[in-house]
């Protein structure tokens, strides 16, 4: 059913990819949409493109959210940032970013800003300097953003323990919602706080190859990330409408189709394999659709 732009609650993959440099899934990165507010989720390589594909340019953009450090997940920052200061249709940024992030953001923001001094200093000529501006707020747990009846809120999880702060984050709107899970390994933290979500978009890592190989692989990243038999058990015990995986980090000759039958050993509801630009429209029903649009 079609809903008017005010009761919009929708989340587009921009990115499901994780490192390696493929063309099919950029680095990861989520749009989500909620009336009239536009947040990006983290931006890995090609999330200005992604953005662009779907027709939105980066002035609309609300703000960003940071899950972690972890180069993947920040390396499309400076383009979307810099990219969608200038120019148009894609850009014209006018006013200051809101940058929500773990400990470190409030530096990597300052320091990017000097990166690009001899940039800014040039083009701000030509563009006003507002929409160059970086507002950094480094998180903890707790409700980030709560406005025209949108509230962000963000939990920690665990990836590479406490050596790398890592969060994941719930957007709720009106009745519904929406949890990105971020990059963790199996987590209590996230069950408690994904409970009762609409949709739980959530990372997964696989391999496979000889035994041994796969064995020791397996433990290594599983340390980590998120295995599909693990990830069963968190879709079991949460219940969300639809399940999607992103981010899927694939080890050996692992391969995207094999990721749904592994879950299925702890998980007989909905879910589907992300792939960029998959819409997901949270109504009456929790759908998803592929978009399709080329530039
Ligand atoms: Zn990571």
């Amino acid at each position: 059913m079609a809903q008017s732009l005010h009761d919009l609650f929708r989340v587009t993959l921009l990115g499901t990819g994780a490192p390696p440099p493929v063309l099919n899934r950029f680095g990861p990165s989520t749009l989500v949409e909620a009336g009239q507010q536009k947040f990006i989720f983290d931006a890995g390589r090609g999330a200005m493109q992604r953005l662009h594909q779907l027709g939105i340019p980066f002035a609309d953009i609300s703000g960003m959210f940071l899950t972690h450090h972890h180069s993947d997940h920040v390396v499309g920052f400076p383009d979307l940032w810099l990219t969608g200061w200038i120019g148009r249709p894609w850009g014209k940024r006018n006013v200051p970013l809101p940058v929500w992030g773990p400990e470190g953001t409030t530096q990597m923001m300052e320091h990017l800003t000097k990166a690009f001094a001899v940039d800014i200093r040039v083009r701000s000529h030509n563009y006003p300097l507002d929409g160059v501006k970086l507002l950094a707020t480094e998180i903890a747990e707790g409700v980030l953003f709560d406005q025209d009846g949108i509230k962000v809120t963000t939990f920690k999880v665990d990836h590479f323990a406490e050596r790398l702060p890592a969060y994941g984050y719930r957007i709720d709107y009106k009745g519904r919602s929406a949890v990105l899970s971020g990059d963790t390994t199996f987590n209590e933290n996230l069950i408690q706080h994904a409970r009762g979500a609409d949709l739980l978009v959530h990372e997964v890592t696989a391999a496979s190859g000889s035994a041994a190989e796969n064995a020791e692989q397996l433990k290594r990243i599983s340390a980590n990330h998120t295995t599909p038999q693990q990830a069963g058990e968190v879709f079991t015990r949460v219940k969300p409408r639809l399940a999607v995986y992103n981010h899927l980090l694939l080890f050996g000759g692992a391969k995207p189709e094999d990721l749904i039958p592994a879950t299925r050993k702890n998980y007989s509801g909905p879910l589907l394999v992300g792939e960029d630009l998959m819409r997901i429209e949270i109504g009456e029903n929790v759908e998803a659709r592929q978009f399709n649009q080329t530039i």
